[in-house]
């Protein structure tokens, strides 16, 4: 078998795809260009000269009329928190509760006043401390760097404030510490990334706000409180723990108003609001919709409040509390000043021409911004550009000429208020388009590396399908496909590197990888193309066409087509945004199209009929009818399946009637203490039921009989895990107030115990990988000894039955065959197990997996893994029905519709646990299952995010191998019950039938080449949906929801690529080593063999018994050494000499159905049955050798 070369090949097609999904993401996500120039007190911006020297001391561009703010940020204060209605008779656990700020507004309406403040999206924390210190839009790709917060590059308010000689402390939100390294006077941090934990952050701030206030030691405090968004992470808005944080946060502002001054102004903001779940990071309604309160003890406004508070997006808060401090705006703010907080209390044509003073310095400095903007980058607009700057210089000559009428005093009051009021507009008006386009296209791509990457998955996939045809027909496949090219990239990569090194330009290793990553490609198609002509003449020894009828040709033709045309479908799908945003439906639909279309074609080519004829009617004639009667009840399984996923989905906010699952929300949320207890009960009595589905499955096909490590974890371990598990369920989902005194031990418990289900499942994954053999070998050539066992006494349980009756059994066959010819039936071993030895491996794995990542989810979307389970066992099972239906010529091909079934599959649980390719829905809770305080790196953090992110993939990827295997271990040789049965040759081969796995170990050349175009076909299908993915972004990147839709969609689709990937490569890995671990038990097993070493090399070569062997019963004493035409030896492997074995594959004897049939065969103890009453070992046979 080959290994390596296989594992190479994979890899090197993964890499060719992750470098085009590299160039091309370096291409789609580019970050806006970042301005290095900071704005200052002396620049000769504005205001004109003489106003400039009645600036009074301590004030750059504007006159200070503050000379102390107190800005507080409650996160996620959404406007529906702040928002006081008093009409309201039962208001909801979030609304009303902040009834000091109406108090204040409604008594004081010239000193305070409530606003909606609109963010910007992406309403992450850190984006929205960017923009509300630069004024500026952090742009998309942004999101992804969340766990690693840099410090800010640009202009800020913060460097001005400081730059100023203003004295800026902090305290809260760790988030500030990494964005403004040593900026703060003073400051107090506290972790903010335990969405958890409510109260450590404002407890904190708490203890330092009111000493630090009175102190004086500051002009700018910042106090940004975590309380609220994490309450809504963890409960919810809608939930009575809310009620109490907005109460005390009701509280601290109504102290901290005590305690400030006259000459300080209060800023109470919220960063983003939230969604019902209490998410937030996309741009919805609810998320953007939050919440800012202005306050004074001197009059701001000269105005009273609108009926409806007015809105204003975020942005402006920059430049308004800069000129407010008197300090200059920062250089990239885009935002515009908010007027009437610099009316002040004089009459209408001071106040007025306060206002456009302001809106003057604010439209000069926008200008300035959007000038060398322009002159670096090329992604604004150029015509709209001109456009702005055609409103600003006609607002400019208008302010020139205004101002020299009010100098000359020309202008009588109501005529200069309208043309006060008019230029003001016209001001407004070139600052919000300015924010317009600016908002509009702010991501600059760059085409030339986005085609580049789209060429380069498109190739990665053709070259998957011809590899994945051409592996099985060439002989000199890895030489020509796999070195070759793999020399080819090499030399470009060496030779880009050595012009890097004698020019001394910046090496750019995105670009040399995917230069090395083409030329690799180029080499493939080149020897291919090489190859052609050995090809031709492949397809030339062919029967001619002409001899196939049509229909047949149809037939081979639709067999390609239907499957293809689903995944056509599918990816023509992602074009269209309404298809992306109802995937969620889409997948599953496409998925029970697929089966259904493969019943119906089974059915068009006569499968589904049971033949006719008398012949047929006497033999196969019940066995094919209930073969076709389990397909179809599979199929229905399926649908129903199908089905039942669509409850865990999550919602979108583009679909606005729809609900969120129930499922999705921890048990904690649950008030009800009834329904938690039976979600509780249910969910944990499902997980047992996994367990015992897998260990009775191993048990089915003998793995559980062993005593080897990974036996006996399976046994014990498993339901350890599930234990453990539950604990932490039920530790994690108490009530925290409900457990006074215990709540310490709670603390540790909740993190104790999900570190012991890690511990346990990586035990579990490493006994796998050291010896992930499951076979028991039962060797009757030695004289067999006394029963032993492990347990003293008489043994009590099944195991232990388990362990002893093959035992009693092994002696009565010693009785058994002593009584017949002595020596002739000796050499025999029995190996439990061996028949099933690689899905055994696999299953066991896969169990171990989803115990992770259940953990990682919230405790009902366990429900939705069992689900998960449940259905890609149908699909298997149904892919061995069709295949055995269908009579597969190809044992060893996996056919393109399991293939694309199989990933179907995937992506419908990636949307049925919960998940939404869409930031808001990602599940960060998931950072925290075993962690209780902040994680000190963001690797692992990422890690448990991603693996609960893609935990569908992860688990089919893995699981792909099994898609091969299945129909081995499942072996159903349909097309043999059609056949007479009276020859015992003709019984002999039934028996070699029934090798199952154990058939590929029988030819490994073609093994491993199943592997690999299992590998390649599952790749190519992956590679084809990002793809069309790749080109949906880029072809409609301008399109409306081209950053709510198509680029969230493309990179979770290529994330999930390069998950599912990597699994499908362990996956497959791990048959390998399974492999080499059968490999080593046969030769350990040879080694053991009595008389062996006697045997010349020339049989050993041949690994068959000849005659003379036969007749000792040295070689095939399974069959008591009978003579046959050819030699039974029931397999072989090539180039050794091999024992041969009677594969008691399906004898468990654990039930007692099999244990009496056993007994019904009285004379042969050796006759092992299978699950249907088969005859495993001829029984003829035996009696008529061993007698004679
Ligand atoms: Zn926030
Ligand atoms: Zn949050």
């Amino acid at each position: 078998m080959q290994r390596w070369p296989v594992l190479l090949f994979l890899a090197w097609v993964c890499f060719l795809f992750f470098a085009g999904i590299g160039l091309f993401m370096s291409g789609f996500l580019l970050t806006r260009i970042e301005l290095a120039s900071s704005s200052s007190c002396s620049d000769p911006l504005v205001p004109p000269p003489w106003e400039r020297q009645s600036l009074p001391p301590g004030s750059c561009w504007a006159p200070q009329r503050f000379a102390k703010a107190v800005l507080v940020i409650i996160d996620a204060l959404s406007f529906e928190f702040a928002h006081f209605n008093p009409a309201k008779a039962s208001p909801l656990p979030y609304e009303n509760k902040l009834s000091f700020l109406h108090r204040l507004a409604t008594s004081q309406p010239h000193h305070a006043r409530l606003y909606r403040f609109r963010a910007d999206p992406p309403t992450a924390t850190m984006q929205r401390i960017k923009g509300l210190t630069t004024g500026s839009l952090p742009t998309f790709i942004d999101v992804g760097s969340n766990f690693a917060t840099y410090a800010i590059q640009e202009d800020n308010l913060l460097a001005q404030l400081v730059q100023n000689g203003r004295r800026v402390v902090f305290m809260g939100d760790d988030t500030w510490e990494g964005l403004f390294p040593k900026k703060f006077f003073r400051s107090y941090f506290f972790p903010s990334f335990n969405v958890k934990d409510l109260h450590t952050v404002d407890d904190g701030i708490l203890q330092h706000l009111y000493p630090t206030v009175d102190s004086g030691e500051w002009d700018v405090l910042i106090a940004h409180f975590l309380g609220v968004d994490h309450c809504g992470h963890k409960h919810g808005p809608d939930h009575p723990e809310m009620a109490k944080k907005l109460t005390q946060m009701n509280e601290m502002l109504r102290s901290l108003v005590d305690h400030l001054g006259n000459d300080t102004l209060l800023l109470v903001a919220g960063d983003h609001g939230m969604t019902e779940t209490g998410d937030h990071g996309g741009d919805s309604e609810k998320e953007v919709n939050a919440a800012l309160f202005v306050y004074s003890k001197t009059p701001l406004f000269g105005t009273s409040p609108p009926e409806e508070p007015e809105a204003v997006p975020q942005v402006n808060l920059v430049p308004t509390v800069a000129l407010l401090l008197g300090v200059p705006i920062p250089y990239s703010n885009i935002g515009e000043v908010m007027a009437e907080l610099f009316s002040g209390d004089g009459d209408a044509v001071s106040t007025a021409l306060q206002q456009l003073s302001v809106y003057h310095i604010n439209a000069k400095q926008v200008d300035r911004f959007l000038h060398s903007y322009s002159l670096v980058a090329q992604d604004l607009p150029a015509e709209q550009l001109q456009r702005l700057q055609e409103l600003f210089s006609g607002a400019m000559e208008e302010h020139t000429q205004l101002l020299a009428q009010v100098q000359g005093e020309t202008l009588v009051p109501p005529e200069l208020e309208s043309r006060l009021g008019s230029l003001i507009s016209r001001f407004q008006l070139y600052l919000r388009e300015a924010r317009a386009v600016c908002t509009q296209s702010w991501a600059r791509f760059h085409p030339l590396r986005m085609v580049g990457g789209c060429t380069l998955i498109a190739a990665s996939c053709l070259l998957c399908y011809v590899a994945s045809e051409l592996a099985a027909s060439s002989g000199s496949f890895y030489r020509s496909c796999l070195l070759y090219p793999l020399l080819w990239g090499l030399v470009v990569a060496v030779l880009l590197g050595l012009a890097h090194a004698f020019t001394q330009e910046g090496l750019d290793l995105l670009l040399v990888l995917s230069w090395a990553a083409a030329a690799s490609q180029l080499g493939f198609f080149w020897h291919w193309w090489g190859q052609y002509p050995k090809r031709a003449r492949l397809v030339g020894s062919q029967p001619p066409l002409a001899t196939v009828s049509l229909r047949q040709r149809l037939r081979a033709w639709l067999r390609l087509a239907f499957p293809m045309g689903i995944l056509l479908f599918r990816c023509g799908a992602m074009f269209s945004d309404s298809f992306v945003v109802a995937e969620a439906r889409v997948a599953p639909f496409l998925l029970a199209s697929l089966v259904m279309l493969l019943v119906g074609k089974l059915h068009w080519d006569g499968r589904l009929t049971v033949p006719e004829g008398p012949k047929q009617q006497l033999l196969g004639f019940s066995s094919y009818r209930r073969e076709i009667w389990y397909l179809l009840c599979l199929v229905a399984m399926l649908l129903v399946c199908v089905r039942l996923s669509g409850f865990f989905h999550q919602c979108r906010e583009e679909i606005p009637q729809c609900r969120p699952s129930l499922f999705l929300s921890p048990l904690a949320s649950l008030r009800n203490t009834r329904a938690k207890n039976l979600f509780y009960l249910l969910c944990v009595a499902l997980l047992a039921g996994l367990v015992y589905a897998v260990r009775s499955w191993l048990r089915h096909y003998g793995n559980l009989n062993s005593s080897d490590p990974l036996v006996l974890f399976v046994r014990w371990c498993f339901p350890l895990v599930v234990l453990c598990i539950a604990c932490y369920w039920a530790v994690a989902s108490s009530a925290d107030d409900s457990l006074g005194k215990l709540q310490e031990l709670v603390q540790v418990a909740v993190v104790a115990f999900p570190w012991a289900v890690y511990g346990l499942a990586s035990m579990g994954l490493l006994l796998l990988l050291c010896n992930p053999m499951t076979v028991f070998a039962k060797d009757t050539r030695e004289s067999a000894g006394s029963i032993v066992t492990p347990y003293l006494g008489v043994p009590s349980s099944e195991v232990d039955f388990l362990h002893v009756i093959p035992q009693i059994y092994k002696r009565m066959q010693e009785s058994q065959k002593s009584r017949l010819e002595r020596g002739s039936c000796k050499a025999t071993v029995a190996a439990y197990g061996l028949g099933s030895v690689y899905s055994a491996a696999l299953v066991i794995a896969l169990t171990l997996l989803g115990f992770l990542l259940m953990l990682l989810h919230s405790e009902r979307l366990s429900l939705a893994f069992l689900l998960l389970f449940l259905e890609a066992f149908v699909l298997l099972h149904i892919h061995t029905r069709a295949k055995g239906l269908a009579g597969d010529a190809e044992p060893f091909s996996v056919p393109w519709y399991a293939v694309i079934s199989w990933l179907l599959a995937a992506s419908q649980f990636f949307y049925s646990t919960g998940h939404q390719p869409i930031f808001p829905a990602i599940h960060w809770n998931a950072a925290f299952v075993g962690f209780h305080l902040d994680h000190s790196t963001n690797l692992l953090p990422a890690v448990l995010v991603g693996a609960n992110t893609f935990a569908s993939h992860i688990l089919f990827a893995v699981g792909c191998p099994l898609l091969l295997l299945w129909p081995f271990v499942c072996e159903m040789p349909s097309s043999q019950r059609k056949k007479p049965r009276k020859e015992p040759q003709e019984e002999l081969q039934e028996v070699e039938e029934h090798m199952m796995e154990m058939r590929l170990r029988e030819s490994p050349e073609k093994f491993s080449t199943a592997l690999l175009q299992l590998g390649l076909k599952y790749l190519f299908v992956l590679g084809t949906q990002l793809l069309a993915c790749v080109c949906a972004a880029m072809i409609l990147r301008r399109h409306l929801m081209v950053w709510k839709v198509f680029a969230p969609k493309f990179l979770f689709e290529s994330l999930g690529f390069m998950v599912s990937s990597i699994c499908l490569l362990l996956g497959i890995s791990l048959v390998m080593r399974v492999d080499c671990a059968v490999s080593t038990w046969f030769s350990q097993l040879q080694l053991r063999r009595p008389g062996a070493r006697g045997r010349g090399p020339a049989e050993r070569r041949s690994g068959r018994c000849d005659s003379s062997e036969t007749a000792s019963g040295s070689c095939c004493g399974g069959y008591g050494g009978c003579r046959l035409p050819s030699p039974p030896c029931l397999w072989s492997l090539p180039s050794s000499t091999t024992p041969c074995f009677l594969l008691w594959e399906h004898l468990t004897l654990s039930s007692k159905e099999k244990q009496k049939e056993y007994a019904r065969g009285s004379s042969g103890f050796w006759r092992p049955v299978g699950p249907a009453g088969r005859i495993l070992a001829p029984r003829s046979c035996g009696r008529r050798c061993c007698r004679r």
